[in-house]
């Protein structure tokens, strides 16, 4: 065996209230804040004394990790002392999540993005095909905590979705086994076969109901208010600390030298650039990384609140309003009234500070940009979802404005596998887009399949004249050359 010393610090955790700044101990599952409903973030107190270790002993530890054949510290773990430093090595889960692969622009997509250097970071490689296991593993390790030292130590989880965050939560809470039971609430007839099928295929319960994923979250809510269950919606701050993992892999992978680097994140409910944004500031003030990589929020024209608040200048004139979506192929980021939004605020505050007024922006694309950034990115050799072609047609966005050179490097967030969003590529594909998304294909760029024999015609044939026959053909489209 090659186990490491699992760590040794641990962490005085607390969670702390955007609210009205009250702090609560960590023994129970907080979704809100009891006194005031406000949102939190989890917040180590002993954080300063980790400040003893230079940034140069954290980068070696945490290369070192690397290297690790410890299932603890495979995944979102590997950054131990900077995610939930509360734990034992038998709370931790670890079903492959994280240490997704960053890969390059291939040559064709730069040169078609006039040299642009960039890459993919694939959080569809994550094991429900999301970068939502990194915060479910999080928030499953901890609930693995509680039940250990509770009496009652029975979790129902519960959440609310129309995609990935119940694909993930069925998926973490069935490897957990009989101590954990799962339940979904899908909107009735509002989700996909591929996002019905994971939960199903899971075991969670899965329960309908007619309406929309707000009427859903409502639901859930009452619940968790009233009840004893275990909200796993991203308002739950367990899993935006394990979603900062995806700023330490950045980090690490560009050997903690993050000059001249771009990260484009997709947002939706704005859980995951909350996050990231954590996850960076964390880094630099243990002097792990010595520069902010500058942050680029992406949102459709349909669903752009955030767009819509930084858009203007000065901070004294904004002021937060929801807005009415539209239909999104981004549709995992297809919401109005982002429940993170005071946590974006909080970081985004502490981000200019260090890196200025342009180390973060949000840029805004239409949803025809968003489905040809997906099929240039996958023409192009990598795998990117909807979300991930918003963020190539957000860093085109971003080069039209010229606020961001060709020689720095553009990371973009492929937050899900692209065949949980195959559906939208049919549409366009197939010309049967409903007019409300604002999609027009265009029919160059559609590729279906060429039937080049029929049934009918195999009949007549023996099953060599067929397979001649097949080829001949074949070779007529192909014009391919005897050798
Ligand atoms: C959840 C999700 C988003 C949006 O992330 P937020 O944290 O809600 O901003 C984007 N893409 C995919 C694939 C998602 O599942
Ligand atoms: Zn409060």
């Amino acid at each position: 065996m090659h186990h490491m010393n699992f760590p040794a610090y641990r962490g005085s955790m607390e969670y702390y209230c955007l609210g009205c700044d009250s702090h609560f101990p960590i023994d129970e599952l907080h979704y809100t804040c009891p006194k005031c409903g406000g949102i939190f973030l989890l917040r180590d107190n002993s954080f300063d004394s980790l400040k003893e270790y230079s940034g140069q002993k954290w980068r070696d530890i945490f290369d070192s990790r690397a290297m690790a054949k410890d299932a603890t510290l495979r995944g979102v773990f590997r950054f131990y002392e900077l995610m939930a430093p509360v734990l034992d090595r038998q709370d931790i889960v670890f079903l492959g999540e994280g240490q997704s692969p960053i890969v390059d622009f291939s040559h064709s997509l730069r040169s078609e993005l006039g040299g642009q250097r960039g890459a993919y970071k694939n959080e569809g490689q994550n094991p429900s095909a999301s970068f939502k296991d990194r915060g479910m593993a999080c928030a499953f390790s901890f609930l693995n905590r509680l039940s250990r030292t509770q009496e009652n130590g029975d979790i129902l989880a519960v959440c609310a979705s129309t995609g990935d965050t119940s694909a993930a939560a069925a998926l973490y809470a069935s490897y957990a086994g009989k101590r954990v039971k799962s339940v979904v609430l899908l909107p009735q007839g509002k989700v996909t076969p591929q996002q019905l099928a994971q939960p199903l295929g899971s075991g969670a319960r899965v329960l309908e109901v007619p309406g929309c994923f707000d009427d859903c979250m409502k639901v859930v809510e009452y619940l968790a208010d009233n009840y004893r269950v275990a909200l796993l919606n991203s308002k739950n701050a367990w899993r935006i600390l394990g979603q900062e993992s995806y700023a330490f892999e950045i980090a690490q992978w560009y050997d903690w030298d993050l000059k001249g680097k771009c990260v484009f994140v997709p947002i939706g409910n704005a859980g995951n650039i909350t996050a990231i944004m954590a996850g960076f500031l964390k880094l630099y003030h243990l002097n792990i990384i010595n520069e902010l990589p500058r942050i680029f929020g992406v949102q459709s024209h349909h669903a752009d609140p955030v767009y819509r608040y930084y858009a203007v200048n000065d901070p004294k004139e904004r002021h937060f309003e929801p807005v009415n979506v539209q239909p999104s192929v981004a549709q995992a980021a297809m919401i109005g009234n982002p429940v993170s939004f005071p946590r974006v605020k909080h970081f985004v505050k502490q981000y200019e500070t260090i890196g200025g007024v342009k180390a973060f922006q949000v840029v805004q694309v239409t949803e025809q940009d968003i489905m040809e950034g997906m099929l240039q990115a996958n023409r192009n050799g990598h795998i990117a979802c909807t979300q991930g072609g918003e963020c190539l047609a957000g860093l085109k966005r971003a080069r039209k404005l010229g606020i961001i050179d060709e020689e720095e490097i553009a990371i973009l967030d492929s937050t899900a596998h692209m065949l949980k969003f195959i559906g939208f590529q049919d549409m366009y594909f197939n010309n049967s887009f409903p007019v409300e998304y604002g999609v027009t294909p265009d029919a160059q760029r559609a590729n279906t399949p060429h039937l080049i024999i029929d049934a009918l015609e195999k009949m007549a044939l023996s099953a060599e004249e067929y397979t001649i026959k097949t080829a001949e053909r074949i070779v007529d489209m192909l014009g391919l050359s005897k050798r």
